[in-house]
């Protein structure tokens, strides 16, 4: 591993950049050698593979990447952390650094122009302030990804792996274990970053599904529902479902598509597997579908 975990010398290249840490981008940088031996080597990375990093801050998990991908492409929002960046990655040619917001990036195009648009790997030590939004957008809008190792808040990181039943199941359980097959790697202490966060993280890889895991008539129904299902968390399906103004059916079809799928009346949504989840919006469709 290089310098950048050693916090001295992470001080030093802050200072003589004058660098600032900004609380409202997330910036916790990682300054522990064994959780970026985890990162990379859960992640998988081989010289054949094309590599996008979110938020490289000053560069310590964009080195290891760049010493073992083909290729890395990382998006920073922070314009004060480019020519750090430009420094730190002085030796590395694999290497192209975007100075924008991922959120407003088109990733299709950027992949497209760097890679083809053949299948990457996405690798990154997320600012929590916006973990979910940028899962979603990678996964809804099918990119070409193969795989997805993250560092988050480890809260979050139960709840994309929740069971039914569970507190932590949730929209965000069922639309991530619908896309991919997650797996908690490791726990991660606050003492591992600088500056400490005020919570633990979890490294999380999500393996994405090249097929839904099951067959299913309208996705954009499917999701629908399970957000209406855990809007009301303490209201049955049948009211939740009925309340929710973007499914287009009355309260007696809903009741019968809950029949239809062999769940009692007065059922209530987490308790409900995607399998479960998906036969039912399979069943709302026949109405939806008139
Ligand atoms: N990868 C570095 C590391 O592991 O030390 C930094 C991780 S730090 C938790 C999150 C990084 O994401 C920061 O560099 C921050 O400036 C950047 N960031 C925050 N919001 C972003 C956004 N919307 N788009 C791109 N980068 C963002």
């Amino acid at each position: 591993m290089g310098n950048l975990t050693n916090p001295t010398y992470v001080k030093k290249i802050l200072d003589r950049f004058d660098f600032s840490f900004r609380k409202k981008y997330g910036q916790n940088f990682l300054i522990d050698d064994n959780i970026l031996t985890e990162i990379i080597d859960s992640a998988d990375i081989t010289k054949d593979d094309t590599v996008l990093e979110i938020g490289p801050g000053i560069g310590t998990l964009t080195e290891e990447l760049c010493k073992n991908a083909g290729q890395v492409i990382a998006v920073e929002i922070d314009s004060n952390l480019i020519p750090i960046l430009e420094d730190t990655l002085f030796n590395y040619s694999n290497i192209t650094i975007v100075n924008n917001d991922i959120i407003k990036v088109d990733i299709d195009k950027l992949t497209e122009e760097y890679n083809n648009g053949e299948r990457f790997k996405v690798v990154a030590n997320l600012p929590y302030y916006i973990t979910s939004p940028i899962i979603m957008e990678l996964l809804e809008r099918r990119l070409p990804i193969e795989s997805i190792t993250l560092m988050v808040q480890k809260e979050v990181a139960e709840r994309m792996t929740a069971c039914p039943g569970t507190r932590d199941y949730g929209s965000l359980s069922l639309a991530v274990q619908y896309y991919t097959s997650p797996e908690i790697i490791c726990t991660v202490s606050p003492n591992c970053f600088m500056p400490k966060p005020k919570v633990d993280s979890s490294v999380i890889k999500l393996i994405v599904n090249e097929e839904p895991p099951y067959y299913v008539k309208d996705e954009e129904l499917l999701f629908h529902i399970i957000r209406a299902s855990f809007n009301q968390r303490r209201k049955t399906l049948a009211n939740g479902l009925s309340n929710y103004p973007k499914l287009n059916c009355s309260k007696e079809e809903i009741k019968e598509a809950i029949e239809m799928s062999g769940f009692r009346p007065d059922v209530r949504g987490e308790t409900l597997t995607l399998e479960d989840f998906i036969l039912l919006s399979n069943n709302v469709s026949t109405f939806t579908e008139k």
